[in-house]
Formats: C-alpha cells, structure tokens, sequence
C-alpha cells in the first residue's frame, strides 16, 4: 500500500504481489489459490472440500482489482519501481509518503520491504536510488539523510538501531516523535543494508519462537532528507521530506477492523496498531474529518505520513481521495476476512 502526499491531499494505491509456493508447500502438493489474470487483477479460486457443505455455495472464485499485481517471477525492482520509486520522487520535494506490506505471516512481506543481501527489497533500494537522485542533482542543497529505524510491539516503541528502553512518543513542532529516538546520518547504500539486517534482527522474538521474528511486531523505517532551496528572491529555505517504509506485523489476528471492536477487544490478544491502522485508512478513503490516528503508536508515528499535509503545513485539510481507490482499499481489507472465513 502506498500513500502519496500531494499539495492536495492524499492518494492510496494499492498493490498485490504474489510470492513463490515454498519448498514445503510444493512438496505437500499444494496449489496457489491466486491467479494473477493481468496487470491489474487477481483471481482467487475457492478450494472447497467435498465433504464441507458450508463452503460448498461459495465454490466460485473471485475477482480483484488493484493498481498493480505482480506475478510470483517478479524481481525486487520491478515491485521498488512500481510502488515506491515516485514517493522517492516526491520526498525529495519536500513532501511525505509511506508504503506499507501487509498480508499473514510468511507471505512475504519482510522480503518485500527488506530482502536479502543478493536480493535488497523496498527499503535498500529506496535508498539507493535516493542517494543516485541526490547525486544527479544540478545544484548543490546540501542533503542530508538520515536514517530511523524503530519496532512497534505490544504498543511499546523501540528503537531497533539502539536497542535498550521503550521510547516515549511526544508531540513537538516537527509532529509526533518518539524522544531519543536514533538518527543515523547515511552516505552510501551499501553500509544500509548491513544497517537494516542489524536492526531486524533486534526485533522482538515471540517467546515460544525464539528463532523468529515476532509476527506482531511492526519495524518501521523512516528516511528523512533534509535540503536547501533558494527561491526567487534569493532566501535560502530548509525543506524536509519524510518516506516512512513499514513491514507491517502479520495481518492474521486482524479481523475486526472498526472502531468498536477494537474497543470490546481491548487486552484481547490483537493488534491495536494494526487494527487502528486500517480505521485510519479507512477514514481516509471516505473522506472523513476525523482520523483516528491518537489510537495506537503506529498511527501517532505515521500521523505525518497518511493523510494530511507534509511537516510544513501541518494544518492543510484532507482531501478526498477518488472513488476507485475507496474499492481498492475496500477490497484489500475483504480479501483479508475472506481468507479468514
Ligand atoms: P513475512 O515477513 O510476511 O512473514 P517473509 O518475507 O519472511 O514473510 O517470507 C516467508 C518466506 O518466503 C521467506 O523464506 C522468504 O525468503 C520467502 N519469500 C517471500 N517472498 C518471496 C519472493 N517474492 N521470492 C522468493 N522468496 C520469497
Ligand atoms: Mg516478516
């Protein structure tokens, strides 16, 4: 899910990409239950049983619209190019933008975002390409990047660059911070990915599987790239644009998703991040005044990154994102309780 920021708002696109069966599942014989029909659309086939009469009325596959659908052979930059190359674009207007994968544990979300070593993801490749930006600049504005990277567990922040106590989140000029957080002054791409795996690694584990990475866990990265512009009388301005990757926590315990649920489920063992997540989302894509962003961390982090305006015009309206995109989100979130039926 990308959400870019424009001088009038915010549009959300949406993308699915398919990964390769693994070597379990293809062993076990199993069958994708996704088809990629074309560009744009995905087709799910219901598997039913025989003997399960309940599900045999809903034997009929679906289909889905996205802005994009990436096949399980596409590459790391092929989805980079699509999904996130222009909010690059943008951050180096001064503007912000997020991207966020979403999807169960083991769909491939941490390969998206991150990737391996021979295979970068969203997150390296944002970052070289920025700096490759930074570089093709005519002018000179003295760019600086620098680099946070921080956990959202059980509604505790941590700084996964420096790991040790929770990080209180406050509100000052710039927006909702979390104090003491790190920011790491990068220059080249390469000393990032050896950076990120680092910071992967000290997310939190879920006790019983000390091996893993927690799937409640969020690990959000945020590049900020600070600049100078003279503008036509001669003023030099600081401008500052913020890009805010996420690989989200798994989405399999996120089955309610309005506001009232998640209050009657409070202490439950759910995600209220996550769940808060999609009523932001949601408000958003309905043109709501009020988005609930107080509710959880997550939305307090990425407050400055949904909806609304970029750091400088904190109190711009938003706007009302078109009504394809309203499906779009609308079926990503019934794909998910479909999966779950
Ligand atoms: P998640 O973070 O959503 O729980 P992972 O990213 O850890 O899932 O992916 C689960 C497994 O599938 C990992 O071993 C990962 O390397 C592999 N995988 C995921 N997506 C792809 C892909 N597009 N191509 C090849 N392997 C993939
Ligand atoms: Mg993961």
């Amino acid at each position: 899910v990308t959400v870019k920021q424009g001088k009038i708002g915010s549009r959300i696109l949406v993308f699915v990409r398919l990964r390769p069966l693994s070597k379990k599942e293809k062993e076990a014989s199993s069958r994708s239950c996704v088809r990629i029909v074309n560009q744009k659309e995905v087709y799910l086939t219901e598997f039913a049983n025989e003997n399960d009469y309940l599900r045999l009325k809903r034997l009929r596959g679906r289909h889905f619209t996205f802005d994009a659908s990436f096949p399980d052979s596409s590459s790391q930059l092929e989805v980079y190019s699509t999904s996130t190359s222009e909010l690059v674009e943008a951050v180096l207007q001064g503007r912000n933008g997020s991207v966020f994968c979403y999807g169960a544990t083991g769909a491939g979300k941490t390969f998206t975002m991150l990737g391996t070593v021979e295979n970068p993801g969203v997150m390296v490749l944002a970052i070289k390409d920025l700096f490759n930006k930074v570089r093709q600049r005519s002018w000179d504005g003295n760019h600086i990047v620098h680099l946070s990277y921080l956990e959202v567990y059980n509604e505790t922040v941590r700084d996964l660059l420096s790991p040790g106590r929770p990080l209180l989140l406050r509100e000052d000029k710039q927006g909702i911070v979390a104090a003491g957080l790190t920011q790491y002054r990068a220059y080249t791409t390469d000393e990032v990915m050896v950076l990120l795996q680092q910071g992967n690694r000290n997310r939190t584990t879920e006790p019983t599987r000390a091996n893993e990475t927690s799937s409640r866990s969020h690990a959000i990265l945020q590049v900020m790239v600070e600049y100078r512009v003279r503008d036509e009388s001669n003023n030099v301005t600081n401008r500052v644009g913020k890009l805010s990757l996420i690989d989200l926590a798994g989405s399999e315990r996120a089955l309610a998703t309005d506001q009232r649920t998640l209050r009657s489920l409070e202490g439950a063992n759910i995600n209220r991040s996550l769940l808060s997540l999609s009523s932001c989302i949601n408000a958003l894509v309905e043109g709501k005044k009020h988005v609930p962003y107080r509710n959880s961390k997550l939305t307090q982090l990425l407050k400055d990154s949904l909806g609304g305006a970029c750091n400088t015009e904190a109190n711009e309206e938003i706007t009302q994102i078109p009504n394809s995109e309203t499906n779009q989100t609308k079926l990503l979130l019934e794909l998910q309780k479909e999966n779950h039926d």
